[in-house]
């Protein structure tokens, strides 16, 4: 084999992997539709709770709250504009609120934990398990006080959080869990779809997201009073059937377009056939990678049935594999495999969270984190996107991470 690509070698990749967001003839068509109708707006006030009565709903807003969450096993969906705004309104909606306290994990998005900010709530880390990067059910019972209002789990990566744990012991203390799904696009715990599971589930639609509009968010629900109040609050606190001038709540105009809606429609349609295809490449590749010394891609726990594959993770051990990480990834990325160690430091390190006069001190959570501290200096990512192409581009991919270890001592001298 060539010495590596960083030495003058000849990369293991030239060739692009597959682009994203993936769209057709299908997305022009339906944004066509909205455009030529002159209706861009519709007023789908009502809609969530009644979807069931509407087949073929006019509206694309309301068709697509209706099929999404119907693909994943929920008779209620709210569509908004982004994932944030999502868990804003779920959180709400239960009746979180200023001087409330929610569990969330440090290793996610800055979105699951600022959203309980924005509307005055205080968000408290508990820990992940490093097999999986999701919340540790070990360590939820010590985050838990008096205050504490309802529990984030996020699936990561798109792998089902431990449902089971932090259900039952969520019950026990009478606190609503809400889903962080928005890596969770088609995935599944115990054969129940993500999102499904708790009280209410929040997706987002963002450009880097397993379907996506640009933007956009939703949040699905089992609960029709609950569908109803989140409804509410993205109409700015109207009722349906009552005037459009009367306001019954503090509500939020948090609406997603016809547009938008438009090309979710379209980008549902895709998304089963792209979930199996990113399942059957990620499953492939996790074998293929674990056979390297000091990759150790995430656990695939049982009850983890349809893994989303937002993102395709591994741990990086440095000590094994000879290299640090950051060597590593300058030498995959120069082997045509484009990877990133992700984020940079777990929520709680953010100058966020260091600002005067919060209500926690989050200098403390270092030391109850050491989990997500430890996944912070070992993950290494790579974008869905790649899972989207055929076996030949994961054993590329597989290929130039054995290329990298073999080489290693290039990188030494
Ligand atoms: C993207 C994301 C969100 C928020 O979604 P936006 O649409 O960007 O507001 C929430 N949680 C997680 C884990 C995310 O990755």
């Amino acid at each position: 084999m060539s010495k590596l690509a960083l030495r003058g070698g000849e990369p293991v990749r030239a060739r692009p992997f597959p682009s994203w967001p993936v769209f057709d003839g299908r997305e022009e068509e339906l944004v066509l539709e909205v455009v030529r109708s002159g209706r861009w707006w519709s007023y789908t006030l009502g809609e969530a709770a009644a979807a069931g009565d509407h087949a073929a709903p006019s509206s694309k807003v309301a068709a697509f709250q209706h099929r999404f969450a119907a693909a994943h096993g929920c008779p209620y969906g709210v569509a908004c504009v982004n994932g944030t705004a999502a868990l804003e309104i779920a959180l709400r909606a239960l009746g979180v609120g200023a001087g409330d306290e929610v569990i969330v994990p440090p290793y996610t998005f800055v979105a699951t934990a600022s959203a309980p900010m924005l509307i005055g709530a205080t968000p408290v880390f508990c820990d992940i398990h490093l097999d999986t990067f999701n919340l540790d059910p070990r360590r939820l019972e010590e985050a838990i006080t008096p205050r504490t209002r309802a529990i984030i789990p996020v699936h990561f990566a798109g792998l089902a959080a431990d449902l089971d744990a932090i259900t039952a012991l969520a019950g026990r203390h009478g606190i609503p869990v809400i889903e962080d799904a928005a890596h969770g696009h088609g995935g599944s715990w115990n054969g129940r779809p993500l999102g499904s599971i708790g009280v209410a589930g929040a997706f987002s639609f963002q450009v880097s997201k397993n379907m996506t509009a640009g933007e956009g968010g939703m949040v699905i629900t089992h609960d029709a009073a609950l569908a109803e109040l989140c409804e509410s609050l993205i109409w700015a606190g109207r009722k349906p059937g009552r005037p459009w001038y009367e306001h019954y709540r503090l509500g939020w105009n948090y609406r997603l377009t016809e547009l938008q809606a438009a090309i979710l429609l379209a980008q549902l349609e895709r998304l089963p056939a792209q979930t199996q295809r990113r399942q059957d490449n990620g499953g492939y590749l996790a074998s293929r990678l674990r056979e390297i010394p000091g990759i150790a891609p995430l656990a695939a726990p049982a009850y983890a049935t349809g893994h989303a594959w937002h993102l395709f993770v591994f741990r990086f051990l440095a000590e094994p594999f000879g290299l640090s990480r950051a060597q590593f990834l300058r030498a995959l990325t120069a082997e045509g495999i484009p990877a990133s160690s992700g984020y940079a430091h777990p929520l709680y390190r953010n100058p966020l969270f260091q600002q005067p006069g919060l209500p926690l001190d989050y200098a403390g959570f270092a030391e109850r984190c050491p989990a997500s501290e430890q996944a912070c200096a070992e993950a290494v990512w790579l974008e869905h996107r790649l899972l989207l192409g055929d076996r030949v581009d994961m054993d590329d991919i597989a290929a130039a991470v054995a290329k990298v270890y073999e080489h290693r001592e290039e990188l030494l001298a």
